[in-house]
C-alpha cells in the first residue's frame, strides 16, 4: 500500500512492459517509484507474446507478472489503478490523479499508456481479435505459416501487406474491401508472388467451432480462409497527457497517431516522458521494454543533474 504523502522520485502511468522495464531501472538506480496500472495491455487478446528473447511464447500476462515481481523485488510500487489527470505543480512536479479519487506527487512522470486498435467494423471481426485476426506478422506470422490468409484492404497500404504476408503463407487473398485498387506495378507484383486479388466490400467474418472460416461478401459469395489480417489504425493513449502541453502526431507512414518524444523518450513538456507504444505505434514487446529502460536511465539523469543543482546551491548557502 502507498503512502499518499510520499512525494515519489517517478510515479509511472502504465504497467506494460514499457512501464514496467522503466520502474526495473528506476528501482534499481534506488528511485522511489510507483507504477499505476489499469491491467488491460494491448496484447492480452493473444495467449503467448513472440519474439521476446528468452521468453519467447510467454503468455503476455504472464510476463507481466514476473515483472511486477521483479520490479517490487527492488522496493518498487506497483498498484492497479487508473490515472485520470496529470497535473503539473508550481515547485516543477506532479500531481497525479486516480480514478478510486486518490493522488500521488512525483517529480517526473513517465506515460507508458499504450495505444488503442482501432479495428474494421465487421460483425464478428473484434471476438477474433489476437486469434485468427491479427496485424502483425512478426507476432503472428510463424503461427499461422502456409494458412490460407485474407487481408482486408481498408487502405493504400492493402497491397503492400498482402506481399508482405506472402513471406510466410503461399495462400495470401487481398480482399479489397474498402481499398483502393492496387496502384502501379502492384498488380503486377500481386500476381508474379501468386496473390489473389478479390473485389467487392466484405459484409463479416465466418467463424465454425470457435475458428474463423472465412469471410463472407455483400454479394453472399464466401472465401474460405484460417485468418484474416487487417490493418487497424493505432491511436496513441495520450489523454492523461493532454493538459501538459505534449505533442501527438500522425506516424510518418499514415498509420495512426503516437506522442512526439527524442530518443530517450523526452516530450515537449519539462519532466515529462513517454516510452512503449504511446511514443511509437510500431513497437513490438521488446522494443517498448527497451523504450522503457532507456527512458529510465534519461530521467535518472536528470533526476542526478536537479539533486546535484540543489546540493550545489545547498552548500553555497
Ligand atoms: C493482439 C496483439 C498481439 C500482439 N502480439 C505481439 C507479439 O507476439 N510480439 C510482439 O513483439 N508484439 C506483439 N504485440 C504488440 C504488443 O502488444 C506491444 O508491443 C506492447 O503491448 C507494448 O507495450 P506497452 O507497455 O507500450 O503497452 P501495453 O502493453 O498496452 O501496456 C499499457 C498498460 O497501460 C495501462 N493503462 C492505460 N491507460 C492507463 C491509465 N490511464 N492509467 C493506468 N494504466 C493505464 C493499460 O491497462 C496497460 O496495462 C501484439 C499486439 C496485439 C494487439
Amino acid at each position: 500500500m502507498t503512502n499518499p504523502d510520499e512525494l515519489f522520485d517517478v510515479v509511472v502511468v502504465g504497467g506494460g512492459l514499457a512501464g514496467l522495464a522503466a520502474a526495473l531501472g528506476l528501482a534499481r538506480a534506488r528511485r522511489s517509484v510507483l507504477v499505476v496500472d489499469a491491467g488491460h495491455p494491448r496484447n492480452a487478446p493473444s495467449a503467448h507474446a513472440h519474439g521476446y528473447l528468452t521468453r519467447d511464447g510467454a503468455p503476455p500476462l504472464e510476463l507481466l507478472r514476473v515483472g511486477r515481481a521483479e520490479v517490487s523485488g527492488y522496493g518498487g510500487e506497483v498498484v492497479e489503478g487508473t490515472v485520470t489527470s496529470i497535473k503539473r505543480l508550481a515547485d516543477g512536479g506532479f500531481r497525479v490523479a486516480l480514478a478510486d479519487g486518490t493522488d500521488r506527487e512525483a517529480r517526473r512522470v513517465l506515460v507508458t499508456t499504450g495505444l488503442v486498435d482501432e479495428l474494421p467494423d465487421l460483425p464478428g471481426l473484434r471476438d477474433r481479435w489476437g486469434r485468427d485476426v491479427v496485424h502483425c506478422p512478426y507476432c503472428f506470422g510463424w503461427e499461422l505459416r502456409d494458412t490460407p490468409l485474407g487481408v482486408l484492404g481498408t487502405g493504400p497500404q492493402a497491397a503492400e501487406q498482402a506481399l508482405m504476408w506472402r513471406q510466410w503463407s503461399s495462400q495470401v487473398t487481398l480482399l479489397l474491401h474498402t481499398a483502393p485498387g492496387p496502384a502501379g506495378d502492384q498488380l503486377e507484383q500481386l500476381a508474379a508472388r501468386g496473390i489473389a486479388v478479390v473485389e467487392g466490400e466484405v459484409a463479416a467474418v465466418e467463424v465454425a467451432g470457435d475458428r474463423l472460416a472465412g469471410v463472407r461478401l455483400r454479394s453472399g459469395r464466401v472465401v474460405e480462409l484460417g485468418a484474416l489480417v487487417v490493418g487497424p489504425r493505432f491511436q496513441a493513449r495520450h489523454a492523461v497527457l493532454d493538459d501538459l502541453g505534449v505533442t501527438v502526431a500522425e506516424h510518418p507512414r499514415g498509420i495512426g497517431r503516437q506522442v512526439e518524444a527524442d530518443a530517450t523518450g523526452r516530450t515537449a513538456a519539462a519532466g515529462v516522458w513517454v516510452a512503449g507504444n504511446v511514443a511509437d505505434v510500431t513497437a513490438g514487446v521488446m522494443v517498448a521494454a527497451a523504450s522503457g529502460v532507456t527512458a529510465a536511465a534519461a530521467i535518472n539523469a536528470d533526476l542526478i543533474a536537479e539533486d546535484t543543482a540543489r546540493a550545489v546551491a545547498a552548500a553555497r548557502a
